[in-house]
């Protein structure tokens, strides 16, 4: 076990990890993208070479241009529609993510982006499941244990959030955690979806919001105080209510103070956000001053495939921009812990039997 005070990638791999925002179209392997185009005549790849699609995927993420970031969900949206695609890209994902030490994680997608071939919304829901208990099963066999719980998207341009709400609430007792809105802010407040998020909450299910990414304040109020989010995907905008006081000092503005006092969690996912342009540099990012100021701060990939990146990567580019160490890494781990949408038993007995004694070995 690691013991130095400065946690390195190889140290961070090891280390036991909670993932609360990262999206099943965005963590493919790229040698899988390739393989399911072939199986399931998919024509539209820009390179069918599997390192010049890893390095077209990377490169159109960071092009800057909103279109080619939203070109590379069409290739990997692509090849998901039909139920073997959708259950072997799920089993993947929880091997990945076990094998970077991620011991809890919700992993989220839009079921009504995958029936372009016909699937319906239930086959698609219980093929990502069946791909979910197989790669935690398979997982198991390494002697690798994690847990997958499941949030349902549903997308802000189109009008069927209230049915994707249903189908969270359908599906909570095998598997699904919770429920979430995606796609662009600008245009689409959060709002627009009242109904949906009131079914989820009269029926004591849980929900986050993609809110504050690009998007101002207003998004994250809205998300908050119309819709009743429990948490927040991204937040980062939250900074705009905070203004710096000199000698690292600052003010909160009421919305920063309420999202702080509510220990309302946010989902940050750094690497995303430079490529999205919501940040313009990591020593920039607002997760330098959301986290000394103890926001509920958790570490997110949200695109493994398009930021190239993982949960122990995103952790030791943090540590090599903001000096973090092994008790900063704690905090972020046991933040996202805490704001997971399982049951209180099953989060305290990850808090307390697996996460705590590993990094009193280490801090
Ligand atoms: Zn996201």
């Amino acid at each position: 076990m690691a013991t130095r005070t400065v946690p390195t990638l190889q140290d961070l791999r090891t280390a036991p990890k909670v993932l609360l925002h990262d999206h099943l179209d965005g963590g493919l392997r790229p040698r899988t993208v390739v393989e399911l185009a072939e199986s399931t005549g998919y024509r539209g790849l820009p390179a069918t070479d599997v390192a010049d699609l890893t390095r077209w995927f990377r490169d159109a993420a960071d092009s800057g241009s909103l279109e080619s970031y939203l070109e590379t969900f069409a290739h990997t949206t692509g090849v998901m529609q039909t139920e073997e695609a959708l259950s072997r890209v799920a089993a993947e994902c929880v091997e990945d993510l076990a094998a970077d030490g991620v011991v809890y994680a919700e992993v989220r997608y839009a079921p009504e982006l995958f029936v372009t071939r016909g699937l319906s919304l239930d086959a698609v829901i219980e093929a990502v499941q069946d791909g979910f208990e197989r790669g935690t099963r398979r997982a198991a066999e390494q002697g690798v244990r994690i847990r997958v719980g499941t949030l349902l998207c549903a997308m802000r341009q189109h009008a069927r959030a209230l049915e994707i709400a249903e189908l969270a609430v359908r599906y909570r007792d095998v598997g699904v955690v919770g429920f979430d809105i995606a796609g662009p802010e600008a245009g689409f407040p959060p709002t627009r979806n009242l109904d949906a998020f009131e079914y989820i909450r009269v029926n004591n299910a849980h929900f986050t919001i993609h809110a504050g990414e690009a998007f101002g304040l207003a998004s994250i109020w809205e998300a908050i105080q119309y819709c009743g989010a429990e948490r927040l995907g991204h937040g980062v905008r939250i900074i705009d209510d905070i203004t710096p006081a000199g000698e690292g000092a600052a003010e909160l503005g009421r919305l920063a103070s309420y999202v702080r006092d509510r220990r309302i969690p946010l989902e940050v996912c750094p690497s995303s956000n430079l490529q999205t342009g919501a940040a313009p540099s990591l020593e920039k990012h607002p997760i330098g001053l959301l986290a000394a100021m103890r926001f509920r701060v958790t570490v997110n990939t949200d695109n493994r495939l398009m930021s190239d990146c993982t949960m122990s990567s995103e952790f030791a580019r943090l540590v090599e921009t903001f000096g973090y160490g092994w008790s900063d890494v704690r905090w972020f781990t046991i933040n996202a812990m805490k704001s997971a949408f399982i049951d209180f038993d099953e989060r305290l007995d990850l808090i307390n039997n697996v996460i705590k004694p590993w990094y009193a070995e280490v801090e």
